[in-house]
C-alpha cells in the first residue's frame, strides 16, 4: 500500500478532529472563541494538505486565489455589520452551491473532453452534487434577496404551486436518469436549470418570519453539496467536512423548527401549510382605534414605580446599538429597587443567539437573562413590559390570527402584562410585514424614536428624579 495517500489521510483525519472540536465549542458562549481557533487551525493544516497534493500541478493561480479570497474575506468581515451577518451567511451558502454545481459539469466536461469514460458511480455523484448545490445556489440567492429587503420578505404564493414543484421534481429525477444512463449533455443542463428554478420556488413562499428555518436549512444543504463535491472530487476531507456541516445544519433546523412550533417538512417543501392572502380582522378593528404614544417622562415614571420589569430585545436594539443603554437603564431600575429580567425569543433579532451576544456584550449578568420558557408565565405578574425594538415575536397575531404567516410561532406573552411599553421609530411592521395588534391595545403605549436615544433619555430622567 502507497505511504503517501495514509499521510494525506491522517492528515485529513487530524484537521477533521479539529474542526468537531470546533463545532463543539461553538456550542457555547464560553467556549466559542476556542471552538473557533480550533476550526481555523483545522482549515489552515487543510488546505496545506491540499497544497501538498501531487494533483496540483501549478501554484501560482493557486496562490492567486487564495490571496485574492483573503482580501475579500478580510475587507468583508471588517465591514459588515452585525444586524446584517445573516445575508452575509446566506451568499456564503451560495457560494458553495455554485461551487458544487460548477465543480460537477466541469469534472463532466473534462472526462468528455479528455475521452475518459465515465463510471455509472460518478455520473450519479454529479446528478446529486449538482442538483444539491443548484437548490442550495438558488434558494440561499432568495434569501440574501429578501434578508436584504432587495426582495420582499412576505410570502409570495400562487395557486398550483405545489403540483408545479411536484411536477418539477419528476422532471429533474427523469433527466437526471436519463443522463445517467445516456450521457446526454442536454439532459445534465436541462436538469441544472429546473434545479435551480426549484431552489428559487421552494424559498419564495417562506414569509420572513421562517427566515431563521431557512438560513438552517441551507447551511445544511450547503454541507450536503460540499460532501457531494468531495465524492466527485474522491477528496475524503470534503466529504467529512460536508457531513458535519450537512447534519449540524440539519439538527439547527430541527432546533430552529421546534423553537417557532413550524413542521421541518413544510418549511423543505417551499412552506405547504402557508395559505395566500387572508383578512387580518383582528388587527383591522385595533388599527381604527389608535395609538397612545408616551414620552421619557412617562415611560421613566411608570418604570421607576414598577415592582418588577421585563425587558425584551428584539432586532431594533440591535439597530440602534442600544445594548449599552440599555444596561445603563437595567442598573438604574436595580439603584431604584426594581426588579428586572430579559426574556430572549428564540428568533429575536436576525441570527440565533443574536439578543444573548449583545447582553453578554453589555455585561448585563446571565443570571437575569431568561429563555421564553422560563419567563413566559412571569409576564401577568410584570408591572410593566418593556419592549425595547422587537416586534414579530410579540405579535399576538401568531396566536390569533389563523391567517397570518406569524401563525403558530410561539411568542413571548408580552400582552399580558400589566402595562406595556414598545420602543420603536415608526409604526412600521417588523421583519415579516405582519402589522401588530398590540400596538393599540389600551395598557400598550409607544415610545417613538431610536431605541438608543430613547434608553438614555429614560435613564437620564430616573437619575435627575
Ligand atoms: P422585528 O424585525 O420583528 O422588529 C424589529 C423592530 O425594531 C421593528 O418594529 C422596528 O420598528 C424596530 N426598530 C428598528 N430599528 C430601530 C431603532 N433604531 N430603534 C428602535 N426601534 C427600531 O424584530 P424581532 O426581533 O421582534 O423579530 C425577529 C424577526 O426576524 C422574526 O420575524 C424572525 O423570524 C426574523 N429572523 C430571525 C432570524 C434569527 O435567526 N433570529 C434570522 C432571520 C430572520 P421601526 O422600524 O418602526 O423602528
Amino acid at each position: 500500500m502507497p505511504l503517501l495517500p495514509d499521510l494525506f489521510g491522517a492528515g485529513y483525519l487530524i484537521a477533521t478532529l479539529f474542526f468537531i472540536y470546533g463545532l463543539k465549542g461553538l456550542s457555547s458562549p464560553r467556549t466559542a472563541l476556542l471552538g473557533n481557533a480550533s476550526a481555523m487551525l483545522g482549515m489552515v493544516l487543510a488546505i496545506a494538505i491540499a497544497l501538498l497534493s501531487p494533483e496540483v500541478v501549478g501554484y501560482a493561480l493557486v496562490f492567486a486565489a487564495i490571496a485574492g479570497g483573503a482580501v475579500i474575506g478580510i475587507v468583508v468581515a471588517r465591514k459588515i455589520k452585525m444586524t446584517a451577518m445573516p445575508q452575509l451567511v446566506a451568499a456564503l451558502h451560495s457560494f458553495v452551491g455554485i461551487t458544487a454545481l460548477l465543480v460537477g459539469l466541469g469534472t463532466y466536461l473534462h472526462h468528455v473532453a479528455t475521452g475518459q469514460t465515465v463510471s455509472m458511480i460518478v455520473m450519479i455523484e454529479l446528478v446529486v452534487g449538482a442538483f444539491v448545490g443548484a437548490i442550495t445556489f438558488a434558494g440561499s440567492m432568495i434569501a440574501f434577496g429578501k434578508l436584504q429587503e432587495i426582495l420582499p420578505s412576505k410570502p409570495l404564493v400562487f395557486k398550483g404551486q405545489h403540483f408545479l414543484n411536484l411536477v418539477l421534481m419528476l422532471a429533474i429525477g427523469g433527466l437526471g436518469l436519463h443522463f445517467i444512463v445516456t450521457y446526454t449533455l442536454a439532459s445534465f443542463l436541462i436538469m441544472i436549470l429546473l434545479s435551480l428554478l426549484i431552489g428559487f420556488l421552494l424559498v419564495t413562499p417562506i414569509g420572513g418570519a421562517d427566515m431563521p428555518v431557512v438560513i438552517s436549512m441551507h447551511n445544511s444543504y450547503s454541507g450536503w453539496a460540499a460532501a457531494a463535491t468531495g465524492f466527485i472530487l474522491n477528496n475524503q476531507l470534503l466529504i467529512a467536512t460536508g457531513a458535519l456541516v450537512g447534519s449540524s445544519g440539519a439538527i439547527l433546523s430541527y432546533i430552529m423548527c421546534r423553537a417557532m412550533n413550524r413542521a421541518l417538512f413544510s418549511v423543505m417543501s417551499g412552506g405547504v401549510g402557508v395559505k395566500s392572502g387572508g383578512d387580518f380582522s383582528v388587527i383591522a378593528q385595533a388599527s381604527n382605534q389608535g395609538v397612545k404614544s408616551a414620552s421619557a417622562e412617562d415611560a421613566a415614571f411608570l418604570l421607576e414605580n414598577a415592582r418588577s420589569v421585563i425587558i425584551v430585545p428584539g432586532y431594533g436594539m440591535a439597530v440602534a446599538q442600544a445594548h449599552h443603554a440599555v444596561k445603563d437603564l437595567y442598573e438604574m431600575l436595580l439603584k431604584k429597587g426594581v426588579t428586572v429580567k430579559f426574556a430572549i425569543h428564540p428568533v429575536a433579532g436576525r441570527m440565533p443567539g443574536h439578543m444573548n451576544v449583545l447582553l453578554a456584550e453589555s455585561d448585563i449578568p446571565y443570571d437575569c437573562v431568561f429563555t421564553m420558557e422560563d419567563i413566559n408565565s412571569e409576564f401577568p405578574t410584570a408591572d410593566v413590559a418593556l419592549v425595547i425594538g422587537a416586534n414579530d415575536v410579540i405579535n399576538p397575531a401568531a396566536r390569533n390570527v389563523k391567517d397570518s404567516p406569524l401563525y403558530g410561532m410561539p411568542i413571548l406573552d408580552v400582552y399580558k402584562a400589566r402595562n406595556i411599553l414598545i420602543s420603536k421609530r415608526s409604526m412600521k411592521p417588523g421583519y415579516s410585514g405582519m402589522d401588530n395588534a398590540l400596538f393599540y391595545v389600551s395598557n400598550c403605549s409607544l415610545l417613538f424614536g431610536d431605541a438608543k436615544a430613547m434608553c438614555e433619555s429614560i435613564t437620564k430622567v430616573m437619575r435627575e428624579n
